[in-house]
């Protein structure tokens, strides 16, 4: 615990009220999606700007590590503060600040939910693209701290291509403001690209500059069955083929349909002889659309779909998508706990990683369902464990290192989306060499000398 004079300080600077130093909240506070949780020492809800400043040259000062946290759904531990210290809630900066219909940008704080500025801006015909599965709980500081992806990404990108410029704290208290209202910016270095992704070990990001672009004015969703993973990559490759690049483009395994037939109680949603499902979405002028999707059906027919459906109208596409959005949660019904893996690889080299993961299953006998954004290369790999069987949850962890292995020998990473966090620190240097992660640690250094920013992420 922290002294009672630190904590004093705290409440000096934000008010008594929005320091929690009761165990529910270092408890609440110190846990994500994870759960692997650590307490804080005490928790702290600053209003603005120049709270978090105070806030930061105290940690500074007195060396107590200081952690940044969102919608804390993060999957690898990164807003837990792993050596105790501060959890600095950002949930009180919340506030969409501006959208610019002229300049098609929003001014953003960081706590707003992600799925709310997607609401507000597509309103006024904008449209801010990247959608993790997480977007009506995570919020966009976190999003743009792990630069986060979602099924829209092989069309539109990640979150890192939609931030023009940044307000930071650094880890002093000192303030800095990075790029900018303008698109072309090329003056120093790319500190705005340096922050996204950085999992709140440089600085706290305190105020967001969003790049938008127009609302496709219409979206058809479609489905196609496969007998294999196989087949469905194959129509993957046949879209790609056809220069269709479709807004989202999801594959399902059978084990993960099974789940969600289950789960929900809807048999018809993993039919006998389906391996593998498509989700697919084309958008844009209707003229195009229409044209893409018989484009789509024909490259799914080409690869041996056994079924297809085209949503005919919002409630069909919102039925389809239903599958995907409870994917995660029906996973339960085959155990309680997953480790899961976010791994990708150049898209070509997808089938080659589904047989990867079969040979780990069957080598640790372990239950693997896969889904994800197969359009970008980025599955998710859930390595399914019961709490308390220790033998599985052994052969689990050495699953992991093998899935690694192979992933970075298929030319991919192992982290497409979730980050490093403490959960796959470990596993940093498996994929990147020693001068890449020393230069890495000097970057750290000079924006953190005494280390307070969320020590224990990304390096261990
Ligand atoms: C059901 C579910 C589905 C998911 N689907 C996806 C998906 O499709 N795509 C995807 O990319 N991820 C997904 N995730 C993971 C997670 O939602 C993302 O990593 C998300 O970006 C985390 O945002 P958050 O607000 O919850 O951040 P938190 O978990 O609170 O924090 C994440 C990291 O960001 C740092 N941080 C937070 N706010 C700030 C700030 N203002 N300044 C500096 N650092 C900060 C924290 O210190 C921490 O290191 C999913 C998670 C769940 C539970």
């Amino acid at each position: 615990m922290r002294s009672n004079q630190f904590v004093d300080r705290l409440r000096d600077i934000v008010g008594a009220e929005y320091v929690r130093v009761d165990e529910e909240s270092r408890t609440t506070y110190g846990t994500d999606a994870l759960k692997r949780g650590h307490p804080a020492d005490a928790v702290v809800l600053p209003a603005d700007t120049a709270e978090i400043s105070r806030i930061a040259a105290l940690c500074n000062e007195t060396r107590t590590p200081l952690v940044p946290r969102g919608g804390g759904t993060g999957y690898t531990g990164g807003a837990v503060p792993v050596r105790g210290g501060v959890v600095l809630s950002l949930e009180r900066l919340n506030r969409i600040l501006e959208i610019d219909e002229l300049n098609l940008l929003a001014v953003v704080e960081p706590n707003v939910i992600t799925g709310d500025i997607q609401d507000a801006v597509e309103k006024v015909g904008l449209f801010y693209p990247p959608d993790p599965a997480s977007l009506r709980q995570s919020v966009i500081g976190g999003n743009v701290a792990e630069c986060a992806g979602g099924p829209r990404a092989f069309k539109y990108g990640v979150t890192k291509a939609y931030v023009l410029g940044l307000e930071a704290v650094l880890p002093s208290g000192e303030i800095i403001r990075t790029g900018g209202k303008v698109v072309k910016n090329v003056v120093g270095y790319d500190l705005t690209q340096l922050l996204v992704g950085s999992e709140g070990t440089l600085a706290i990001i305190t105020k967001i500059i969003l790049r938008l672009v127009p609302k496709p004015p219409v979206q058809v969703t479609m489905r196609a069955s496969f007998p294999s993973v196989r087949h469905a990559v194959n129509a993957v490759t046949n879209l790609i083929r056809a220069r269709v690049v479709p807004a989202a483009l999801e594959l399902i395994d059978g084990d993960c349909l099974e789940a969600v037939a289950q789960a929900l109680n809807v048999r018809s949603l993993a039919p006998a002889g389906t391996a593998a499902l498509l989700l697919l979405e084309v958008d844009g002028i209707a003229e195009q659309v229409a044209a893409e999707a018989v484009r789509v059906e024909k490259a799914c027919a080409d690869a041996g779909a056994t079924e297809f459906l085209r949503a005919k109208d919002d409630a069909e596409r919102q039925e389809l998508w239903r599958v995907r959005r409870e994917l995660s949660p029906s996973l339960r019904m085959i155990t309680p706990l997953k480790f899961n893996h976010d791994v990708v690889v150049p898209k070509g080299r997808v089938p080659e990683l589904f047989e990867l993961v079969d040979r780990i299953k069957t080598q640790f006998k372990l239950r693997i369902p896969c889904f994800g954004h197969v359009g970008d290369g980025n599955i998710h790999v859930n390595i399914m464990v019961t709490p308390g069987d220790e033998d599985e949850i052994r052969r689990a962890h050495e699953a992991e290192g093998v899935l690694f292995r192979g992933t970075i020998a298929l030319e991919g990473s192992i982290s497409g989306e979730h980050g490093i966090g403490f959960a796959k620190a470990p596993y940093l240097a498996m994929e990147l060499t020693g001068p890449t992660i020393e230069t890495m640690r000097r970057v750290k250094q000079a924006f953190d000398p005494n280390g307070i920013l969320n020590p224990g992420k990304i390096f261990q």
